[in-house]
């Protein structure tokens, strides 16, 4: 993610920020630009941008229940967000644990659709497009025996919200033997599941190489998990795929590939924003360990450039991870056919850039 800055005193900020810590003016996410917008109130729910006094905002309708800090232009007719409008069902917000629960799925989700907007890709609402369009059902389990399933079905995506409680995620995570697990890599995985449907599924020759790199999808899905879920990924399953998950069908190579993609584009952007710097003297191999991220990862054409500066980068963050006893931030090791799958992935998506905003965006 790029870094925001408060345009009164000038104060970094974190995306997630309602207020400036230091000057303590309100702060709201502007979509159309991608900017952090320092405001000014006005009265009646009406805030102006300090930056360009004569535009005038309110909140997303979310903002009430202090899950949404994007704002929406005073003309648009819009209750909600570019976010929020992909919300289909929300929690019972009267149990006090599940409105808890629903706040961390929201900075996941507003994280995801930050993303795909710095991506160019095309975000399109189910009630703007019932067929082609994207939506959310934010649930809870009712009876433990009910328990609600994650997942991705002709756009709709379904969250169970116990996984923000992170004890019960860590546990999940440790049944099935994940060695990552995050309420943002659910949103990213399923969202890839969307966008093969939008940018692979119709498109013969996007399908044929699809193919190529992750299988042919047409064999049968339920059979194929139920295999996995019975016998596990075969054992030299990293030779091929990010994770042992991965095996399990094309489809789900692909969703986690796509994930993976994402994790990889937000966290280069994250060290660029930074300007960061990696150049270990003590290693014996320094060029490889080596690394500076001068241009914003969205402007390099070739993915295996990008690679070349997310192995230092890897190596550089879960090292600082380890310092403090925690676990590595990226505990994966990406083998060279899952490079060639991200580079497909890669590929697809700047072929499909509806509105790159990287191109005109200031910050
Ligand atoms: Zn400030
Ligand atoms: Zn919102
Ligand atoms: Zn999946």
């Amino acid at each position: 993610m790029k870094l925001f800055k408060c345009q009164h005193c000038g104060q970094l900020l974190y995306f997630e920020n309602t207020l400036c810590e230091r000057c303590g003016h309100a702060l709201g996410f502007d979509a159309s630009t991608l900017n952090l917008l320092t405001l000014e109130t006005q009265g009646d729910g009406i805030f102006t941008d300090v930056a360009r006094p004569h535009d005038h905002y309110r909140y997303c309708g979310n903002a009430q229940h202090e899950a949404c800090n994007w704002l929406l232009p005073v003309a648009d007719g819009n209750t909600f967000c570019a976010a929020c409008k992909l919300n289909r069902t929300i929690p019972n917000l009267n149990i006090p644990d599940h409105a808890q629960r629903w706040r961390k799925v929201e900075i996941a989700k507003h994280r995801l659709v930050y993303t795909l907007l710095q991506m160019g890709l095309a975000i399109t609402s189910k009630t703007e497009d019932e067929q082609a369009g994207l939506a959310f059902d934010f649930l809870a389990d009712l009876h433990p025996e009910q328990k609600v399933m994650m997942g991705h079905e002709e756009g709709l995506i379904t969250i169970n919200i116990s996984e923000a409680d992170e004890a019960k995620r860590i546990r999940t995570r440790e049944k099935l033997g994940e060695a990552y697990r995050t309420l943002l890599g659910h949103f990213r995985h399923e969202v890839g599941h969307y966008y093969w449907d939008r940018l692979i599924r119709d498109d013969a020759q996007k399908l044929t190489a699809f193919r190529q790199w992750f299988g042919d999808e047409s064999m049968d899905y339920g059979e194929a998990l139920n295999i996995y879920y019975q016998n596990g990924a075969p054992s030299n399953w990293s030779d091929n795929f990010v994770s042992a998950y991965a095996s399990a069908h094309p489809w789900e190579d692909w969703a986690e590939t796509w994930a993976h993609y994402m994790h990889i584009m937000d966290t280069v952007e994250t060290a660029h924003a930074f300007g960061m710097r990696i150049d270990p003297a003590a290693a014996a191999n320094r060029d490889k360990l080596s690394a500076e991220y001068a241009t914003d990862p969205l402007l390099i054409d070739d993915f295996k450039d990008l690679m070349d500066m997310w192995l230092p980068l890897t190596m550089a963050v879960n090292s600082l991870n380890r310092s403090m006893g925690q676990p590595d931030l990226y505990p994966f090791v990406i083998a060279p056919p899952v490079i060639e799958k991200m580079s497909f992935i890669h590929r697809v998506c700047k072929a499909n850039q509806q509105n790159p905003h990287w191109q005109t965006a200031t910050v």
